[in-house]
């Protein structure tokens, strides 16, 4: 039988392959619209999706269309570099909400007050919730105490001055962090007006100097985080030198709470949590599931192309697998619970890496078998705590653009080279152009020889280099099994995401017993390079949502034309012809409005 043969057969039994064909020329479609048969809505989408034609949308060399940005890590840029007079501040601004809300509610007991990332926390022990109206009097408190401008005064104290000063006040927290602060150490308490705190600092001078406050929010706390201690009510502030620092910093905190992709997810109607049927599992509407559907058409696409082989694998297996993978010991806490099925126990998969070694058995003979690159959307099970869930980012069942490449060991560089090209190539085109890259080096307590590491993590540094990437390293952050590479993309606020993850890997090869027979006739063990680009299918889609407040470029829009009709007879020809340019890549009409 010939390909016209088959064509034929593959023509009258398929209705989507018509539906294919019609827009394969482009400019002639767009002469003269198609007829297509009046269907309804439902079967119309149905068969839609195939029609847009990512080769034209999404072009094929994107370094020449995207420039790359390489930027700073913005969210981590404190914890990298301490800026310590912005931190002094907002911790200064801390000890100055204890000293509000110890003169406005005298038994609240305070615990601790550190600065963070973006502004400083205080946690007291009181015996109700603080309410709006109680953090505005509170604020209020604040900017009376930081006009007062009043010293900020280093003290130190012997162990039983301390003690005979925080057990007269009552402050049974700090009396606990007293006793355990090691011998050795200097105890000092820092003084402001009437108020002092057990703290080793550093703080302004005065509180004067703190030139903007605002609190933003409370909620309980744990002493010391532990769910068996005495609960506490958090209270949540920021602060600045300047007003307008403050003003800016607001502006964009309601930017991220109007893009916010929980809310924006529900607006559109893109997804739902399963929340009380399920915490942390997803269901996809429509509307959602057809963006999602593009994103996973390209991924595709582009593994075909760089010469990736799809497979699926099960969702669960006898728990023997990952006892041998070394997930069981190492990974058990994220693990849910195994089943039991007919004696035997059987657990639901966390990653899909085992399943991929067990396939790569079967193809993987002698060194011209290599390499070997299994690519998988695989969705995985882990367990979060509930109170962890965060609408798509944070969930407990998620699909991993997965893929594992098989090798040999002189062909790592290479092969990362060509992972590093396909990053490129998937998250250009979605706008994201900056990013920061990190070389993560051999932590303590890892497995495999110091040969092997060293290969590795040369081969990492090489490809990168030969990639014009600019990287930085980060000591010690490497995977218990090899070196890695993670790139954080920035989106349009600046925010850093981490997406892409190339992790080399010693380990699991050897778990499974993997070899490979050389050109000498030698049996070698293979390196496993374990790497996802968009991470997940449902976190990189809120981070989409986010990235572009739900307003998606044509391309990958869920509804990309909807023809408003005036009275029914323009209706009709609208419904009979569908004047629409489906050359251009559009999707066709979703919505005809009469
Ligand atoms: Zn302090
Ligand atoms: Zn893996």
């Amino acid at each position: 039988m010939g390909n016209g043969d088959i064509y034929k057969i593959f023509r009258s039994k398929c209705k989507a392959f018509e539906t294919i064909s019609l827009r394969a020329s482009p400019d002639e479609s767009f002469r003269s619209p198609p007829k297509m048969p009046e269907r309804d809505h439902r079967d119309h989408c149905l068969a839609d999706p195939i029609s847009y034609n990512m080769e034209t949308i999404l072009p094929l060399t994107p370094e020449q269309d995207f420039p790359i940005n390489y930027g700073k890590d913005t969210l981590n840029q404190t914890t990298r570099e301490p800026d310590i007079s912005l931190k002094g501040l907002r911790h200064s601004a801390a000890h100055v909400l204890a000293q509000a809300v110890k003169r406005l509610f005298p038994s609240a007991q305070v615990g601790i007050g550190p600065a963070t990332e973006e502004g400083f926390y205080y946690d007291f022990h009181f015996d109700r919730p603080f309410s709006p109206e109680d953090l505005e009097k509170i604020e209020a408190e604040m900017k009376a105490i930081i006009a007062s401008r009043s010293p900020i005064v280093r003290r130190a104290l012997s162990r039983e001055e301390a003690g005979d000063l925080f057990s007269s006040k009552g402050e049974d927290f700090k009396l606990e962090i007293l006793h355990g602060i090691p011998e050795e150490a200097e105890i000092t308490v820092y003084d402001q007006g009437d108020f002092t705190d057990l703290c080793r600092g550093p703080h302004l001078s005065d509180t004067g100097e703190i030139g903007a406050v605002k609190l933003l929010s409370s909620s309980g706390a744990y002493w010391k985080g532990i769910e068996s201690n005495p609960s506490l009510q958090r209270i949540y502030g920021t602060a600045f030198p300047t007003q307008k620092e403050l003003d800016d910093y607001l502006e964009r905190l309601e930017e991220i709470r109007q893009r916010d992709h929980r809310k924006l997810g529900k607006e559109l109607g893109f997804f739902r949590t399963l929340d009380e049927k399920g915490a942390g599992m997803v269901l996809w509407l429509p509307r959602g599931a057809r963006i999602r559907r593009v994103i996973e058409d390209i991924w595709k696409i582009r593994h075909d192309r760089h010469g990736y082989q799809y497979v699926y694998t099960p969702h669960i297996a006898r728990l023997d697998l990952w006892k041998q993978s070394g997930h069981w010991d190492f990974y058990r806490d994220s693990m849910f619970s195994p089943m039991e099925i007919e004696g035997s126990e059987f657990e639901l998969k966390p990653m899909n890496c085992p399943f991929h070694i067990l396939i790569s058995r079967e193809s993987i003979q002698s060194y011209r078998d290599l390499p070997v690159r299994l690519a998988e959307l695989g969705t995985v099970y882990r367990y979060e705590r509930s109170g962890t869930l965060h609408g798509l980012l944070r969930v407990r069942g998620f699909t991993q653009d997965d893929a594992h490449i098989f090798c040999r060991p002189e062909d790592i560089a290479t092969e990362i080279g060509k992972v590093l090209k396909l990053v490129d190539e998937m998250l250009l085109p979605f706008g994201f152009t900056n990013r920061s890259v990190y070389l993560s080096t051999r932590p303590e307590g890892s497995v495999g020889s110091d040969e092997n590491w060293e290969l590795a993590t040369r081969a990492l540094e090489e490809a990168l280099r030969t990639a014009g990437i600019p990287y930085e390293i980060d000591p010690g952050e490497g995977v218990f099994y090899g070196p890695k590479i993670d790139m954080k993309f920035h989106d349009v606020l600046g925010r850093t995401w981490q997406l892409s993850t190339i992790q080399v890997d010693f380990n699991l090869p050897e778990k499974f017993d993997l070899t490979y027979r050389d050109a000498s006739g030698k049996d070698v063990r293979p390196i496993m390079i374990h790497r996802a680009l968009l991470g997940s299918v449902e976190r990189f889609f809120g981070i989409l949502v986010e990235h572009f407040k739900g307003a998606f470029p044509l391309w990958l829009a869920p509804e990309q034309v909807t023809i408003l009709t005036i009275g029914r007879p323009a209706y009709s020809l609208c419904r009979e012809n569908r004047p629409l340019p489906r050359g251009f890549g559009a999707q066709g009409v979703d919505r005809l409005q009469e």
